[in-house]
């Protein structure tokens, strides 16, 4: 049998039906690489308490029917199956920090809607993943717990801020992994360090338990190897949840049958995308874009067209606005949602203090890092009266225009494809002082982040230095099965998914 850490889901599934590989076994590989690995990706790892799980898992499958061919139950869909969360979802037993000092030691009571659906699952937990602090980032270089090295270049970031979770899938640290998107940070980290991402439609997946970071647009997602594994994750994750006011209640769709289904009326098996219209914004492709980038995208819509699907140029004119509109917004909910870190009710607490309002300021002061307080004082201020109407309300009226476009180009095209991000992983401390830039290599994920849309991040091959690429795929509201129909027919023709990083980068 070849080494579990190299196994795509269903092949784990076969595995472990045909009693080749037992689930101790799978968490036992994982926990071994997790071991050695040098990358920072792990910020709570229990191996006895992943062991525990696996054990029950292996109880729960010596009294399921063997076949080899047969994937697993229907109720238990992940059964053995290991995987990692990013640590922004809470989850009892294990750290729930959201990469922040202000919850270092913060015990969770209770488990995220989305831990717990894979839990249900049968899944078998391998630990907590580094994010940027309550993920807000682009880089993942976390002051505190410090910074996700990226398994292509250690030198570079691993892409934030679900920088733990992609940084782990693609050093085979874990088969696949949680993250959260809401400017980006499934598919920007996704791209950078080579692996598959999706960020669902929000309100397909359940907010209930994930460190709130702006409401509004916080989205769970999946980082795994490819579409076909992000679905079967992703089918266990989304569904309605009444404790989350903004989960959206739908008929039963099966993502991972999506992907094998045909994704047009035209569709052959020589060209399994004939007819379908990807729309190429023109300003996903304008100066800012780095050159190497832009040739993998490019590479990686040719490689579309070769299956039949027929680009068409369209315009997404308000594409830079999307920076100020999210850099107004965000804040403006994070500086209300982080309110309730004040020293009574969750985590750190300063130790000297004269009264209450200095255990306050001081609590604050000492338990979050620089970004996070940038970002209250800037959603603070957009807040305040008499700037209301001229940032806050302003920005809200972008955001309406920027989906209105999409609902236009959508009457056009039945994907968007375009760049992640404009550059490869740029080097760790590169623009550690430089927040804007950081808030510019955002350009090409924020649009669909603000609409509120499904959208993926695929592998298309390499830039400069060999450092992966990730080409954007955008579908109207809902059209998820769409996307990983599209990125799946893509990686059956294409091996871009497939590379891994050179054994030995992830030694010191
Ligand atoms: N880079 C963006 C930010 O810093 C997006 C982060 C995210 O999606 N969580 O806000």
């Amino acid at each position: 049998m070849s080494d579990p850490t190299s196994l795509a889901i269903a092949d784990l599934q076969r595995a472990l039906k045909a009693r080749e590989l037992s689930a101790l076994e799978i968490a036992d590989a994982y926990l071994a690489a997790g071991e050695r690995s040098t990358l920072n990706a792990y910020l709570d790892v229990q191996p006895e308490l992943t062991r525990l799980q696996a054990r029950e898992a292996d109880a729960a499958l010596a009294v399921s029917p063997t076949s080899s061919t047969s994937s697993a139950s229907s109720a238990s869909p992940l059964l053995g199956i290991p995987v990692a969360h990013k640590d922004i979802f809470v989850t009892r037993g294990w750290r729930s920090t959201a990469g922040s000092q202000m919850l270092a030691h913060y015990r969770s009571p209770f488990d995220a809607a989305v831990v717990e659906r894979i839990a249900s699952a049968g899944a078998v937990c391998l630990g907590k993943l580094n994010c940027d602090e309550f993920a807000m980032g682009s880089a993942n270089e976390n002051p505190v717990y410090g910074p996700v090295l990226n398994p292509w270049d250690r030198q570079r970031i691993a892409g934030g801020s679900s920088g733990g979770s992609a940084a782990a899938v693609a050093a085979g640290l874990a088969p696949f992994a949680t993250g959260t998107d809401t400017g980006g940070s499934v598919r920007q980290p996704a791209a950078m360090c080579g692996v598959t991402g999706i960020k669902p439609t929000y309100g397909r997946v359940s907010r209930y338990g994930m460190i709130a970071f702006a409401s509004s647009l916080d989205q769970a997602g999946v980082i795994a190897r490819s579409a076909e594994d992000c679905a079967l994750l992703l089918q266990v994750m989304a569904g309605f949840d009444p404790r989350d006011s903004t989960s959206l209640q739908l008929p039963h769709e099966d993502f991972t049958v999506a992907c094998g289904r045909p994704v047009t009326e035209g569709a052959t098996e020589s060209a399994p995308l004939a007819g379908l219209r990807i729309g190429l914004p023109k300003e996903f492709f304008g100066e800012g874009l780095a050159v190497d980038v832009r040739q993998a995208v490019e590479q990686g819509v040719a490689a579309l067209c070769a299956l039949g699907a027929v680009a068409v140029g369209v315009s997404l004119p308000r594409t830079e606005l999307s920076i100020p509109a999210y850099y107004v917004i965000a804040p403006a909910e994070a500086s209300s949602n982080l309110s309730r870190f004040d020293g009574v009710r969750y985590g750190h607490r300063a130790k000297d203090y004269a009264n209450l309002r200095e255990m306050y300021m001081r609590t604050r002061a000492e338990g979050f890092g620089a970004e996070v307080k940038r970002r209250i004082i800037v959603g603070a201020y957009v807040l305040s009266h008499g700037y209301y109407d001229a940032y806050y309300v302003k920005a809200q009226q972008l955001r309406r225009l920027i989906a209105d476009d999409f609902t236009a180009v959508f009457s056009e095209v039945d994907v968007i494809a375009g760049p992640v991000a404009p550059t490869t992983a740029w080097r760790i401390g590169e623009q550690t002082d430089d927040p804007v830039r950081n808030y510019l290599a955002d350009i090409f994920t924020l649009p669909a982040s603000l609409a509120g849309l499904p959208a993926m991040s695929v592998p298309c091959g390499f830039g400069a230095g060999r450092l992966p690429v990730g080409l954007q795929l955008i579908a109207p509201y809902l059209q998820e099965a769409r996307l990983l129909a599209t990125a799946s027919a893509l990686q059956r023709a294409t091996g871009w998914h497939l590379e891994r990083p050179p054994a030995g980068r992830d030694r010191s």
